[in-house]
C-alpha cells in the first residue's frame, strides 16, 4: 500500500467519474437558468460564529460536526462551511444586495465539510447543489425552490424519488406546538435518552428527529404539529401543496418531518431514494425567514432554499444505470508518427490544430505506428493525420476518415478547411 492515502471520509474524482460530474453540473446550471438563478460561489470557510449563529448551537453540525481552527494564535476561530445557506445569506447582507433588487434567486454547487463518521453515502468532504431565494417566500416562490429542485431530478433522469413536505407554522404555532409537546413527553421523562432529554429543554420539536427507535415509538403518539397551525398557516401551505399538485409533482405529507431551528417556519420538505439504504436523504429544504435577523439584520428577510447532495445524486444515477449514454468525447484528429524522429513536426503540426479550435491527440511516448492506431480507435478519432519523411518535405499530409477509411493528401490548410466543413469538425458517428 502506498505509504500516503486520502484523509478518511475525502475520496478522489478521476476521469471517468469527474465526465459524470461535469454532466451533472451541466443539468443543473440549465434547469437553473431555465428558473432565471444565477450561480454565487462564497468562500469555502466562514468565521465560525457565523454557523453557530446560522446553523444553531444544539444542532449536531454545530455541536460536533465542524471542522474548526485558528489561523493564527489571536485569530478568530474559522470553520470550513458545513452547509451553504449561512454564508449565502451572509453575502447577500454582507453586499447589501436585497436593497438594490428585492428579491435574489440564487443557485451553487460547492464542496462542505462535515467530521461525520464516514459511511457509505457519508463522507467528511461532499458536495452539494441547492438554491436560495431571498426577498420573498410566498407560497409561489416555495413551490418554485421546490420544482427547480425536482425537475434538475427529473432532467437528470431520476427513478423512485419521495417528496415528504411538512408545514412548521410561524412561530406562535410553534410556541403552542412546543408546550404541547411539552406536557406530552413529561410523563415519558425517564424513558429519554440523554440528547432527548435535552432537546426537551432547549427545543422539544428536534426529539421528533431522534434515530433512536426507543425514542420514535414514544414520537409516534406525539401530538401534530398540523393540528396547531393557525387558518392562515394552513392556507399558506395548501396554496403551496396546490402548486405541486398542478405540476404534476407528487409528494407525501409527513407530520414528522422537521427542521427544528427557530428560523425556519411554514413549508418543510425533503426527498429521499430507494436506491440509498442508510443514508437515503438525497436533498431537502424549507422556508427561512428568520435567519437574516439572526445574522444580524436590522429586517426580516423572506427566504427558502433546497440543497442536495451531488455524491448521492450520483450514487442513485449509477444504480439506476443513468450514466450508460455518456460516452467521453474522443479526438478528432489523432496524429499518427511513422518515425519517433519525425516527433516535433508532428508536434508543430497538433499545435497547430489545437490553436485552431480541433481536438487533437498525439503519441508522447514514441511507441510504434500499430500501437498509436490502436490508441486512435480506442479513443474513437474520427481522423488519422500521417507524418512521413515526404509529409515533412512536401507539407502534404496522408488525412485517412477512420470511419469511412477513405484517405486523401492534403495540405494543413485544406485539412482545417475540411474539418472545420464537417460539423464542428467532427463526423457524424
Ligand atoms: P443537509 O444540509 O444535512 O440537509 O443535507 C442536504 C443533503 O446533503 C442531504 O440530503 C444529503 O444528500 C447530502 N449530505 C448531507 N451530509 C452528507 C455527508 N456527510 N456526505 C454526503 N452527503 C451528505
Amino acid at each position: 500500500m502506498p505509504q500516503y492515502q486520502a484523509v478518511k471520509g475525502a475520496r478522489d474524482i478521476f476521469p471517468e467519474e469527474s465526465a459524470q460530474w461535469k454532466y451533472v453540473e451541466g443539468v443543473i446550471h440549465t434547469v437553473a437558468s431555465l428558473y432565471g438563478f444565477s450561480e454565487i460561489r462564497t468562500p469555502v470557510f466562514e468565521y465560525t460564529e457565523l454557523f453557530q449563529r446560522g446553523i444553531g448551537s444544539t444542532t449536531d453540525i454545530v455541536g460536533k460536526e465542524m471542522f474548526s481552527f485558528l489561523p493564527d494564535p489571536n485569530g478568530r476561530s474559522i470553520t470550513l462551511r458545513p452547509e451553504m445557506t449561512a454564508g449565502v445569506m451572509r453575502a447577500a447582507l454582507q453586499k447589501n444586495i436585497l436593497s438594490a433588487a428585492p428579491v435574489h434567486k440564487l443557485y451553487y454547487i460547492g464542496e462542505l465539510f462535515r467530521k461525520e463518521r464516514p459511511q457509505a453515502g457519508r463522507q467528511r468532504q461532499f458536495s452539494q447543489f441547492g438554491a436560495e431565494l431571498l426577498g420573498v417566500s410566498t407560497p409561489a416562490a416555495v413551490a418554485e425552490v421546490i420544482t427547480l429542485m425536482m425537475q434538475v431530478f427529473e432532467s437528470l433522469g431520476l427513478r423512485n424519488l419521495r417528496l415528504r413536505i411538512n408545514s412548521l407554522g410561524d412561530s406562535d404555532d410553534r410556541f403552542r406546538y412546543r408546550e404541547a409537546l411539552k406536557t406530552y413527553f413529561a410523563p415519558f421523562h425517564d424513558r429519554l435518552d440523554d440528547s432527548s432529554k435535552e432537546r426537551l429543554e432547549k427545543n422539544p420539536l428536534r426529539i421528533l428527529d431522534s434515530k433512536n427507535p426507543a425514542i420514535q415509538e414514544i414520537v409516534a403518539g406525539a401530538p401534530r404539529l398540523y393540528d396547531y397551525l393557525s387558518v392562515a398557516s394552513v392556507e399558506d401551505f395548501e396554496k403551496v401543496l396546490y402548486y405541486l399538485q398542478e405540476r404534476g409533482i407528487t409528494y407525501e405529507i409527513d407530520h414528522r418531518l422537521v427542521r427544528g431551528l427557530d428560523y425556519y417556519c411554514h413549508t418543510a420538505f425533503e426527498v429521499t431514494s430507494s436506491e440509498l439504504g442508510a443514508q437515503d436523504a438525497i436533498g431537502g429544504g424549507g422556508r427561512y425567514d428568520g435567519l437574516a435577523r439572526e445574522l444580524g439584520s436590522s429586517s426580516e428577510v423572506p427566504a427558502s432554499g433546497f440543497a442536495a447532495g451531488m455524491e448521492r445524486v450520483l450514487l442513485t444515477m449509477e444504480k439506476q444505470g443513468l450514466f450508460a449514454a455518456l460516452t467521453p468525447q474522443g479526438p478528432v484528429v489523432y496524429v499518427v508518427l511513422q518515425q519517433a524522429e519525425l516527433a516535433d513536426h508532428g508536434m508543430q503540426v497538433a499545435w497547430r490544430l489545437r490553436k485552431a479550435g480541433i481536438r487533437t491527440e498525439i503519441d508522447l511516448a514514441a511507441r510504434s505506428m500499430k500501437a498509436q492506431m490502436r490508441d486512435a480507435n480506442r479513443m474513437r478519432a474520427s481522423w488519422a493525420l500521417f507524418i512521413g519523411s515526404a509529409e515533412v518535405t512536401t507539407g502534404l499530409y496522408a488525412f485517412k476518415n477512420l470511419v469511412t477509411s477513405e484517405q486523401t493528401t492534403l495540405s494543413l490548410e485544406a485539412v482545417l478547411e475540411t474539418l472545420h466543413e464537417t460539423a464542428s469538425g467532427e463526423l457524424q458517428k
